[in-house]
């Protein structure tokens, strides 16, 4: 069985082609990382399985669902960005439940609730104030909801927005390079919770990194990318061990 099917998807801004006949299957479960150079087109692609972005060509399927042409967030992924993407004036609660209250409510209830979602003038709902205290506590954040972003150090806010992700309980998590912003030591410390993240919740991880130390030791399978293009795809040693071409080689930095 196959989470994710990539096929054939390429994409061009303009004249330019950003992605070329890119195909891959990746497994239920599976922690796969796209990893490349700044510019290879990772983050166009992540987007383009999260729906926030439409390919030239290609199809996408998540599950047995072909998803081209679905919305974002009919697309059961949640995605967390390099930059956060919290939303400033906000607490972190409801930050972290804008997901849930946006899925829960009726569509009659979402208009007649436009701008309840300023901060204080409506509380959210008993049951999603659950979720999001279990999954805040989860992630050591529980005793930050009441805060807004701005009160937050990088590796608190990474916290936030990973927590904001899961509580939609997606079937796969779509993540940009989240730990770029984080200082050394920290990046070191997120890279396991994101790990033990994966291995308790057993749902698919998209990774994107061109930080190859992060690819190796997270991954089940590391992709590399250049150019627009997939020149690899195999198990971290095995890139590593026996890189497919002398690009890989050179990027990867092994002895081929
Ligand atoms: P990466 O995430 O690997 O750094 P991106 O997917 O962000 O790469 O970008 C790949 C290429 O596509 C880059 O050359 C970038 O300038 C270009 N690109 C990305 N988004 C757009 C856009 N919206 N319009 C035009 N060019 C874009
Ligand atoms: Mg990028």
């Amino acid at each position: 069985m196959s989470a994710i099917t990539i096929e054939k998807i390429e994409k061009t801004f303009g004249a330019t082609p950003v992605l070329r006949d890119v195909s891959l299957k990746i497994a239920d479960g599976e922690f796969l990382t796209l990893l490349g150079p700044s510019g290879c087109g990772k983050s166009t692609l992540l987007r383009i399985l999260a729906g926030l972005e439409v390919q030239t060509g290609g199809s996408i399927s998540i599950g047995d669902r072909v998803v081209d042409g679905v919305r974002p967030k009919r697309r059961d992924v949640a995605m967390v960005f390099q930059s956060y993407a919290l939303y400033p004036h906000m607490t972190v609660a409801q930050n972290m439940a804008l997901p849930l209250r946006m899925r829960r409510l009726s569509a009659w209830q979402r208009l007649s609730m436009v701008g309840g979602l300023l901060p204080g003038t409506k509380p959210v709902s008993a049951e999603i104030e659950l979720d999001v205290m279990r999954t805040a506590k989860a992630l050591g954040i529980g005793h930050l909801l009441a805060r807004k972003p701005g009160q937050l150090s990088g590796g608190q806010r990474q916290r936030v927005a990973v927590g904001r992700a899961m509580v939609r309980e997606p079937a796969v998590f779509l993540m940009d390079e989240p730990l770029s912003n984080l200082d050394a030591k920290l990046r070191v410390q997120m890279r396991a919770e994101i790990k033990e993240l994966h291995n308790r919740l057993g749902v698919t991880f998209v990774y994107v990194t061109h930080d190859q130390s992060e690819a190796m030791t997270m991954s089940d399978r590391v992709a590399v990318m250049l150019d627009g293009e997939l020149l690899q795809v195999a198990p971290p040693q095995e890139i590593y061990d026996d890189p497919d071409d002398r690009r890989v080689a050179e990027f990867i930095g092994s002895p081929k």
